[in-house]
């Protein structure tokens, strides 16, 4: 048996798994270095009222920009920082860094600056204590800074979580549910940790036509139950007007997509927002 799972195990080892297995390893072993270098970077992505097309906030991504000024986006380097143990201390410089702009951005107009946290972070006694930490450091009120989750948090029955959210509710720090309708199928959580807002996933979004109704399902039905649980909606990834038009009809409050801005460097983010800010205001 030991021979045949040795043969299996060097069956599995592709070129495409082996290329994938080094990336990673690469990943590992520069990030930590990163992190040491300060090659973190946050970019910020405007978010908007519908009805008045006013921008309310902007979410906080993260990039690593190498040496050579090219970017690595999330979706390479944070499965790999969650596995290690890195998104603790990177977790913890994106919470710093997004507080610091938003004391910067402050000043600017009234907004809320939306950063993400892995589930690893919320499982982490102390959380709270981090975040208060940081607010108070760059004196920014707790109703600027949102925190995103994923649902699969939620469903996490720890003590630690639960007390973590008390905390943050405690703080007056609002909370939403990142690519919601993408995760778990019972939703009484949702009642259990009284979140402020729902972010529609962008496959419910980009599947949305004017000429079909049935295409604006499952939206619907996220904007009737965050409405009926009085929660606030936000719809990701909106790229058309066709779908923007959709979303308003359907009574979708917020929205976040290309069409309106892409994610962008805080400098870049600064300029758009004082261009914004020449608008005039469109009547509801
Ligand atoms: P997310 O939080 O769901 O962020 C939305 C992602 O969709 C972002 O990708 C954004 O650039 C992209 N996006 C925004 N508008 C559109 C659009 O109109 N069309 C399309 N196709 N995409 C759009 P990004 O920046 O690559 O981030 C990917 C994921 O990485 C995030 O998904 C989030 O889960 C994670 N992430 C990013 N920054 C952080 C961070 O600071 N901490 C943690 N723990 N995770 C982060
Ligand atoms: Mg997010
Ligand atoms: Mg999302
Ligand atoms: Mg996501």
């Amino acid at each position: 048996a030991a021979k045949d799972g040795g043969r299996a195990t060097y069956h599995f080892f592709t070129p495409e798994l082996n290329r994938r297995a080094s990336d990673r390893m690469w990943t590992e072993n520069n990030l930590r270095r990163a992190l040491a270098n300060n090659e973190l970077e946050l970019f910020f992505q405007p978010q908007f009222a519908v009805g008045s097309r006013r921008l309310v906030g902007a979410e906080a991504l993260v990039r690593w920009r190498q040496p050579d000024g090219s970017l690595i986006m999330p979706g390479q380097f944070i499965p790999v920082a969650e596995d290690t143990g890195l998104i603790l201390p990177l977790g913890d410089w994106v919470l710093g860094e997004a507080c610091r702009r938003a004391s910067e951005l402050l000043k600017h107009q009234d907004l809320l600056i939306a950063v993400n946290l892995s589930a690893v972070q919320m499982r982490r006694p102390g959380l709270a204590d981090r975040v208060a930490g940081w607010l108070s450091a760059y004196n920014v009120p707790p109703e600027a800074l949102e925190l995103e989750v994923t649902e699969s948090v939620l469903m996490d029955d720890s003590d630690v979580v639960a007390e973590t959210f008390a905390q943050l509710r405690e703080m007056g720090v609002p909370l939403a549910i990142d690519d919601f309708g993408t995760g778990y199928s019972s939703l009484s959580y949702l009642k259990r940790f009284r979140v402020d807002k729902l972010k529609i996933d962008r496959s419910f979004v980009c599947e949305l036509k004017s000429d079909d109704p049935d295409s604006g399902a499952i939206a619907e039905a996220i904007i009737g139950m965050a409405r009926s649980l009085r929660m606030q909606t936000l719809a990701e990834g909106v790229e058309t007007e066709e779908q923007f038009t959709c979303l308003a009809n359907l009574g979708c409050e917020q929205i976040q997509g290309y069409l309106l801005g892409r994610p962008m460097p805080y400098d870049d983010f600064v300029t758009f927002l004082k261009n914004q800010a020449l608008v005039p205001e469109v009547a509801e």
